[in-house]
């Protein structure tokens, strides 16, 4: 881990389901870094094609064409097992493949470069990750190694090593891991001055993005950052509202045209890109339009659609999102009065009834919304990596950061019951210990097997590890005393040992694997992967480049001929033949290689220029203007 002066800038990344922003702290502030197409934001998704790997902006635009080899969500795998619920509902929506892999790992399945491969979740996320940090690298001037990612406040244990894993793949140094809400929180903390005297504040979060609903609910209090109580949904977002939308003009369509248009993807496709348009506009416009030319069997649809028939549509959806506010108020046991601020985090909160519905729930309180909502997340983070490295000033120094667990964390006793070490929502970093004792006469091992989650029976829960401790001397049940300690650190990762208090023989582990977490090894050879993927990509920038400049140079040179009269006009005939001649050539060449290497556009160059530069040097130099003749050979 980097030390307090590491001399690097270090970035904040919120790594999102559908979009992912990246920030650093500069000029005394946070600042949010555009990418290569001027986006603050870019899609957290990673196409494979027949000649390139693409990510971001330029994968997401695949997606219709390059649906099965255009992979994203992979936020909503990364941690989880194959045979998790959750996992095989949204492997039936997803159209790239998903298998189990070892271990119930899901695997992503694609074509790439006309050869299958495959990536679990972490790697998919790498080569996200890699994408932040190079539009970090290309608007700093300088590499960037430091980074503090953000995870959901719902993310246990294995999400989270699975995404501090994605991000040692990409070639960065996570500093630490921060909860959505609280990186959010820290953002307008600086506004605010949260917790800067002694005084409590509660703050709700309220996330509203692409895909996913969150509301969590923090404490701030001498400048520690703690989450209480966190609700919401997983498959609530942006994508729903376009989603009713959508059904809403397929319906119209059917009663204007007497025709369906719901079993043609092509034309569904282009109506949610209008709708989703359609949407946001009407976050500042009270009427607009979904436009499509030709939607279906050549028939145009144009359909005004106002915001209040918009807020019809979802309004169910909506009240969704209220409620879960409610659960996460009852959860923390605490009423909206005593709730002192609510930020706004993801693009759908700009929908202004969601504002209204959420002001009124908080009886007309004012919401913070004074930093865009999707770029909320990824200060935080820049702000947290600057304090971490020590890059940030005075103001924000003070700040501490203090995690919860977000599940109950224990141990299987006799019985299938479980004993629980660090309960949830216990403030991180947290180091517990709790004594247990042999159940058999004579018992020489005990096996440790560590679970999360909340029910009574460990069958009902989740295993993270086991591990045993050997050699305990004869003695009667009950004799041998186990001293179990769980020490959780900052980022929520987990070290569980054992002790025989008799014999003092210890053992310990770090909980991995046996949730599908990646080994040291299989870490290690994805960076070499990852690393090769980066110099592959490269070698096709490269090849494009010779691509496009011979292309380049092919019409630069019909152009002079055509368009240049004073070129034109000196130009002797057996040259200008000579020169159509090696263009027309090369232009067939490249029309027949459009898949050739770099260095065969080059040589292709070169052949043009050996013959085509001479002439126009020699028009260069010859003072002598006006057509010229010469014998016919
Ligand atoms: P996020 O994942 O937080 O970036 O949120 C992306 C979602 O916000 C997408 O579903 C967008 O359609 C939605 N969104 C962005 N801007 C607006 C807006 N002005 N009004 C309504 N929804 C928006």
């Amino acid at each position: 881990m980097a030390g307090k002066n590491a001399k690097s800038p270090a970035i904040g990344i919120d790594l999102g389901t559908t979009y992912s922003c990246v920030a650093v702290w500069r000029h005394d502030r946070a600042e949010i870094i555009p990418n290569d197409q001027g986006d603050r934001t870019t899609p957290s998704y990673v196409a494979f094609t027949e000649t390139e790997r693409l990510i971001g902006g330029a994968a997401k635009n695949l997606v219709a064409m390059n649906p099965t080899n255009t992979v994203f969500d992979a936020k909503r795998l990364i941690g989880r097992r194959f045979s998790d619920p959750l996992v095989q509902s949204d492997v039936n929506l997803w159209p790239f493949k998903v298998i189990s892999g070892a271990g119930d790992r899901p695997t992503i399945v694609v074509n790439y470069k006309g050869e299958q491969k495959k990536f679990v979740a972490e790697e998919i996320s790498s080569m996200v990750l890699s994408k932040m940090k190079e539009t970090a690298e290309a608007f700093l001037g300088v590499p960037v190694e430091n980074a503090v990612i953000t995870v959901p406040a719902y993310f246990n244990d294995s999400q989270r090593q699975a995404t501090k894993d994605a991000g040692s793949i990409s070639g960065l140094n996570v500093l630490r891991m921060v909860v959505e809400p609280t990186a959010a929180a820290i953002a307008y903390g600086l506004d605010k001055k949260f917790g800067s005297s002694d005084e409590k504040n509660n703050v709700l979060i309220f996330d509203l993005g692409g895909g996913t609903f969150d509301a969590s609910l923090l404490t701030v209090e001498n400048n520690v950052f703690k989450v209480r109580a966190i609700a919401g949904d997983t498959h609530l977002g942006g994508e729903d509202f376009d989603n009713r939308m959508v059904e809403h003009c397929v319906e119209e369509f059917k009663r204007k045209h007497k025709k369906n248009i719901s079993s043609n993807p092509r034309a569904l496709r282009r109506l949610r890109t209008s709708c989703e348009r359609a949407k946001r506009n009407l976050s500042s416009v009270a009427e607009t339009t979904v436009g499509v030319d030709c939607l279906y069997d050549g028939i145009d649809f144009d359909y005004k659609i106002t915001r209040a028939k918009f807020e019809e549509l979802n309004m169910d959806l909506f009240q969704r999102c209220i409620k879960a506010v409610e659960e996460c108020l009852d959860d923390a046991k605490m009423d909206k009065e005593s709730i002192h601020d609510v930020v706004l985090v993801g693009g759908s909160t700009r929908i202004p009834k969601v504002q209204q519905m959420l002001r009124d729930f908080f009886n007309g309180k004012a919401l913070c919304k004074s930093i865009h909502p999707d770029e909320a997340v990824a200060s935080g983070a820049a702000i947290q990596a600057a304090v971490l490295t020590g890059q940030g000033n005075a103001e924000v120094q003070d700040i501490l950061l203090c995690d919860v667990t977000p599940l109950s964390l224990g141990v299987h006793v006799r019985g299938d019951a479980m004993s629980v070490v660090i309960p949830r929502n216990t403030a991180l970093p947290s180091k517990q210990e709790k004594q247990f004792m042999t159940c058999y006469d004579n018992q020489s091992t005990v096996l440790i097997q560590v679970f999360e989650g909340e029910r009574a029976k460990t069958t009902d829960n989740n295993l993270l590890g086991k591990f045993e401790l050997t050699g305990i001397p004869p003695a009667p049940r009950g004799a041998t005393k186990i001293s179990i300690c769980f020490d959780i650190d900052a980022d929520g990762i987990l070290n569980v040992s054992a002790e025989d208090q008799t014999t003092g023989n210890k053992k310990d582990m770090t909980i991995i694997n046996d949730k599908g977490r990646l080994s040291t090894d299989e870490i290690v050879r994805m960076l070499q992967e990852a690393e090769f993927f980066k110099a592959e990509d490269e070698q096709h920038r490269k090849t494009v480049e010779a691509m496009n400049a011979l292309e380049n140079y092919i019409y630069s040179l019909r152009s002079k001929i055509k368009n240049d009269k004073n070129f034109a006009l000196t130009l002797t005939i057996s040259d200008q033949r000579k020169m159509e001649v090696a263009i027309e050539h090369a232009k067939e060449w490249l029309d027949g290689n459009q898949l050739a290497g770099e260095d065969e556009f080059k040589d292709k160059m070169k052949e043009l220029e050996s013959i085509c530069d001479p002439i126009i040097a020699k028009m260069h130099f010859s003072g002598t203007h006006g057509p010229k003749i010469e014998e016919v050979d």
